[in-house]
């Protein structure tokens, strides 16, 4: 059990179990490695965070109000950089939490960010594009003062994506009067985005699943892989390690889940699936239940959709001997603790999806170069970095005994310790 810090800061609306959790995950970190406790205690809290009340006209001619935040939580390295996710879910505390984990995460990949997230607690499924157009904008004008590309850049996240990112751009820049496309990133290559950045997020966490395979000896001839989630992330990690050979038994998007332990024809079902709108009913394929894919026998696992997936009253039942996490915070501080004391290699989120935030910079970098790189270009310089960084995880939790995800989190919070401390305190 790791001590709870005593804090001088008085409880903010922030602290939710989501936002309590990321904090828990720093303590230990900095209980194992002697963080200072004052510099501790300003990693514990977001360095700013802004929540707007954003009134949209709806298609029926009434106006609906939703709530809205962006969260600053450090830019001791630069800009804060993050994505903006639309969830009936969404709250401060989230959004405070996933914030913690992009300042961990950029630092760990060697950008010079610090780390953000937005959000919208809405059903983006039930608005139209029109009515999603018009929330989009609305929010960008409420938190302008937060966002430049050199102050805050924007990504898409959950149930955001290209044509977000082209809005937020547009209504950004039509309000400074000139067109700033290095504001967000994510954005379709047409106005300025980056080559490969659609595939980025999978790819990477395709990349550190075929790492961790190696890192964990797994001496099998075809690996067998289960992704729940084929949205973006799910689809093109599916699909990557599908062309290298690996056999892909089940999947899952939020309407259920499939199964063939022949292995499923991905570039099909991905076909399937632009057609129908879901995985269900594919051709040469059994229908399952959430739990049933969990628990599915598999070589790999990558959730690949929400939060919180696997935990204390399903870790049990779960049949991998990898976890690679494409989502942000799938698995609980229990089962995490739990799968390694299994012998289960999980790489953490600030890792296995970093592949996004990674090309996001350097789709900033070209923007701001105004010199575009090959796809080949930017596929190269992702490996590199993402190789290196999983090197400098599994080296770590092998040479200190810590589960890779307090190794990931030792490199990137005491990045952001040396940072803080050569800044010194103003004034
Ligand atoms: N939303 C993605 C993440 O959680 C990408 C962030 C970005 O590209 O800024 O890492």
């Amino acid at each position: 059990m790791v001590a709870t810090m005593p804090s001088s800061v008085p409880t903010m609306e922030c602290e939710s179990p989501h936002f309590l959790m990321a904090q828990r995950q720093l303590d230990e970190i900095a209980a194992e490695m002697g963080l200072p406790s004052q510099l501790h205690e300003r990693l514990r809290y977001p360095k700013r965070s802004m929540v707007v009340t954003i009134p949209v006209r709806m298609d029926d001619g009434l106006v609906k109000t939703f709530t809205g935040y962006r969260v600053h939580h450090d830019v001791a390295l630069g800009p804060a950089k993050g994505g903006i996710r639309f969830h009936p879910e969404v709250n401060l505390g989230e959004v405070a939490s996933l914030a913690m984990l992009m300042t961990w995460k950029c630092a760990l990949m060697g950008l010079p960010y610090g780390g953000a997230k937005g959000g919208i607690r809405c059903k983006p499924w039930q608005m139209s594009l029109g009515e999603q157009e018009r929330l989009t904008r609305r929010y960008t004008s409420e938190i302008i003062n937060l966002l430049g590309p050199d102050k805050d850049i924007p990504a898409p996240d959950m149930y955001t994506n290209e044509q977000t990112m082209a809005w937020i751009m547009d209504t950004y820049s039509i309000n400074v009067g000139h067109t700033v496309p290095s504001v967000v990133t994510g954005k379709p290559v047409s106005i300025g985005g980056s080559l490969g950045r659609h595939e980025a997020t999978g790819r990477g966490v395709a990349y550190c699943a075929r790492r961790a395979v190696k890192h964990h000896n797994l001496n099998v001839e075809q690996p067998t892989v289960v992704v729940q989630g084929f949205g973006n992330v799910g689809s093109i990690a599916a699909k990557q390690l599908y062309s290298s050979g690996y056999k892909i038994v089940a999947v899952s998007d939020v309407h259920g889940g499939i199964r063939n332990e022949e292995g499923l024809d991905i570039p099909r079902l991905m076909a399937y699936m632009s057609e129908f709108g879901r995985v269900a009913g594919f051709p040469n394929s059994t229908t399952i239940s959430n739990a049933e894919l969990l628990s599915t026998k598999c070589d790999i696992l990558i959730p690949a959709a929400l939060g919180n997936q696997l935990r204390e009253d399903n870790m049990e039942s779960l049949d991998c001997k990898i976890v690679v996490e494409g989502a942000n915070g799938p698995t609980s501080p229990e089962a995490d603790i739990y799968l390694h004391e299994k012998g289960v290699l999980v790489v953490p989120d600030i890792l296995a999806n970093a592949g996004g935030v990674t090309v996001s910079y350097f789709e900033w970098v070209q923007g701001l170069m105004q010199l575009f790189w090959t796809e080949q270009e930017v596929n190269e310089r992702l490996e590199q970095i993402m190789g290196r960084a999983c090197d400098r995880v599994f080296a770590l939790s092998q040479e200190r005994t810590l589960r890779p995800r307090m190794a990931a989190l030792r490199l990137g919070v005491s990045t952001i310790a040396e940072a803080k401390r050569l800044r010194g305190l103003y004034p």
